[in-house]
């Protein structure tokens, strides 16, 4: 637990509401407890159309609820509004983190937050971006105090939220909360700069996936689809081995069975033991639970002459631009394809499952195409 401390009349005009503009659950612990212990009530802000893809934006944000709401605090959902935000840092897309980027992006979310103060009675706010050592404290204060000038009576409240023993707090609340544990700083062009392994990886996929809703997860499914039906080595296919999707996975029955019925002849995986085989998908009728995960699976025969099969369509935990694919962990995949010497390798996923790259060993087989 934080303390105490006399520094309450540093807030500008000692005024005991202030609006916070929030970043992050991590960044926003400490700084909000310590507000609270000095008898401050923040009105949290969160404004952070940096964020990329929508769903890391949105676990972000669920973690931000979660602790304002356990606090008792009132949050301010901002719109999320990436395409906005593409547009202010414009020309500045390949700027190094710390760079003008980061200060044209910090200039837009305090702007909001200053016109939301200005809008609702605030005389005074700040930012928990500050909290972070990988943020320069300077560009921070700079955006602020330009932000606060466009509304008269509005000020930037400057303190260093990493002084005062804040960043030692910080840290022991994202243990004690267990926040989801973000591994760049937002936006598409920091994410070069995270280096998971694979159990991060996949820890950090399973959440993002997690926050989408049937609706947008039919939606990106139908998306693929549409681009795999263009694709040439697709259209060209007759035997094709797919899967049937899981809750998790961009969804395949409708596509299998539209396609069926065009004529195309389709093999889905059964697992055996460590391994999967290939049957023969004729129908959705004849599938069955499979033993160890309950996918449905045909209850036909093996299929051991995979030289028809010129296309694999595979699922996988993420993808990078080359080609490289994250599983499940299992190496099912792994082991079937080099038994498809012929087939071409598609692997499909949602868009939060794209990464700049993937963490991958000498076992993992490359895909010929992402879509
Ligand atoms: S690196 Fe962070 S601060 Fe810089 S532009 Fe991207 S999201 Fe904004």
């Amino acid at each position: 637990m934080g303390s105490r401390d006399n520094t309450q009349d540093e807030v500008p005009g000692g005024t005991t509401r202030v609006l916070l503009h929030t970043c992050c659950a991590p960044c926003s612990g400490a700084i909000i407890e310590w507000m609270t212990l000095n008898g401050i009530t923040p009105v949290i802000y969160y404004c952070n159309p940096n964020i990329y893809p929508i769903e890391e934006y949105l676990v972000r944000k669920e973690e931000c609820n979660r602790y304002a709401s356990s606090l008792g605090l009132e949050i301010i959902d901002a719109d999320y509004d990436h395409t906005a935000w593409m547009c202010c840092i414009k020309g500045l897309e390949n700027e190094p983190e710390r760079g003008a980027r980061c200060l044209e992006c910090f200039r837009m979310r305090l702007l909001n937050a200053a016109r939301y103060a200005s809008e609702h009675g605030f005389t005074v706010f700040t930012s928990t971006l500050d909290s972070s050592r990988w943020k320069r404290h300077d560009q921070i204060v700079e955006a602020g105090r330009w932000a606060a000038a466009q509304f008269p009576g509005l000020t930037f409240w400057e303190r260093n939220w990493r002084q005062g023993g804040l960043q030692e707090r910080r840290s022991q609340i994202i243990r004690e909360q267990g926040f989801y544990n973000q591994r760049y700083c937002g936006c598409e062009f920091s994410m070069n700069a995270m280096c998971d392994d694979k159990k991060q990886s996949r820890q950090r996929i399973r959440r993002l996936i997690s926050v989408m809703t049937p609706e947008q997860k039919a939606t990106q499914s139908a998306a693929v689809w549409e681009r795999m039906e263009r694709n040439e080595t697709f259209r060209n296919a007759t035997d094709i081995l797919i899967y049937w999707s899981m809750e998790d996975e961009v969804q395949t029955p409708a596509f299998i069975r539209k396609w069926t019925a065009a004529g195309k002849s389709f093999y889905l995986p059964s697992i055996q033991g460590d391994e999967l085989i290939v049957k023969r998908y004729t129908g959705s009728g004849s599938l069955k639970p499979g033993e160890q995960f309950g996918i449905p699976e045909p209850d036909g025969e093996q299929v051991n002459d995979l030289n028809p099969i010129t296309l694999v369509i595979v699922p996988g935990r993420a993808f990078d631009s080359m080609g490289h694919r994250l599983g499940r962990g299992r190496g099912f995949y792994d082991r079937l394809l080099p038994q498809l010497p012929r087939a071409l390798k598609a692997g499909v996923c949602f868009d939060c499952q794209k990464l700049p790259s993937v963490p991958v060993d000498g076992n993992d087989i490359k895909m010929d195409f992402v879509i």
